[in-house]
C-alpha cells in the first residue's frame, strides 16, 4: 500500500485512450493510478516503486512487456503483474504466464473487468499467506494438494483441484469456459470442447457424495450464456 493507504496500481500502457479510460475508472474506483507509456521507463519505476498491482501492455515502445516482466522477476519485485494483450496474443500470454504473470486481461475490455482481477489478485495474495483457499466448508491446501468439505476428504484429480482453486479463488467472479480453458488446461483448446462442463459434473458430483443436500454442489453456478462462479458467501 502507499503512504496514503489507497491501493497503488502501476499501469504501463503506451495506448493513450486506454490509459485514459483505466485511470479514471479504477481512480472513480478508490484506486490510486500511476501510468507510464514506455518499457524501460515503466521498469524503472516498477523495480523502485512499491506497487501493489501492475497493469502491463505488452506491445510498448523502449522494451516490450514480457521483457519488462521477465526483469522484474529477476530482481525478485514479487509485485503482482495483470498483462494486457491483444486477441491474436495466444503465445504471448502463455509466455506470459510462464514468466510470472498472475492474470491476463484481453483487449478491449471494461475497466470493470480490469478492477474485478485487481481484487481477485489481492484476494489471492491474502490466501496465500496461508496457502488454504476456503469458502464456507470447503477447504483447498494448495501446498499438500489436500481438498476437504466439511472435514472430509474429497479425492479430486489435479485438473479438478485446479478447476475448483480457479474459481474459488476468485469467489463471485463468473469465468467464461475459455478462460477455464486456458487457466486450467493451459492451452488453445477447440472453444467448441465440452471438458470444462464435463469436470464441473464431475466435482459436483464428488461433493454431492460427501453432501447429498446438494448445497455444496450448488456453490459452483452456472451463470447462463456465460460460464461458471463460485458462489461468494459474505
Ligand atoms: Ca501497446
Amino acid at each position: 500500500m502507499s503512504n496514503s493507504g489507497l491501493m497503488e496500481i502501476l499501469l504501463i500502457e503506451d495506448e493513450q485512450a486506454i490509459a485514459d479510460f483505466v485511470c479514471s475508472g479504477l481512480a472513480g474506483r478508490g484506486l490510486k493510478v500511476r501510468h507510464i507509456d514506455d518499457g524501460n521507463a515503466g521498469l524503472a519505476l516498477a523495480l523502485e516503486g512499491n506497487f501493489d498491482v501492475i497493469v502491463l501492455d505488452i506491445m510498448l515502445p523502449g522494451r516490450d512487456g514480457l521483457s519488462v516482466l521477465k526483469e522484474l522477476r529477476k530482481a525478485g519485485v514479487a509485485a503482482p503483474v495483470i498483462l494486457l494483450t491483444a486477441r491474436n496474443e495466444l503465445a504471448d500470454r502463455v509466455e506470459g504466464l510462464n514468466l510470472g504473470a498472475d492474470d491476463y486481461l484481453a483487449k478491449p475490455f471494461f475497466v470493470e473487468e480490469l478492477h474485478a482481477r485487481i481484487q481477485a489478485l489481492q484476494r489471492r495474495l491474502a490466501g496465500d499467506r496461508t496457502n488454504i483457499v476456503q469458502v464456507d466448508h470447503l477447504k483447498l491446501d494448495r501446498i499438500t494438494r489436500h481438498a476437504s468439505l466439511a472435514d472430509r476428504s474429497i479425492d479430486l484429480t489435479t485438473r479438478e483441484f485446479n478447476l475448483l482453486e480457479y474459481l474459488m479463488r476468485s469467489a463471485g467472479q463468473v469465468f467464461t469456459r475459455s478462460q477455464i480453458l486456458e487457466h486450467v488446461w493451459g492451452y488453445d483448446f477447440d472453444p467448441s470442447t465440452n471438458v470444462v462442463d464435463v469436470c464441473i459434473k464431475r466435482i459436483r458430483g464428488k461433493l454431492t457424495e460427501l453432501d447429498s443436500t446438494g448445497e455444496s454442489a450448488a456453490l459452483i453456478e452456472s451463470v447462463r450464456a456465460a460460464g461458471y462462479r463460485f458462489r461468494r458467501l459474505s
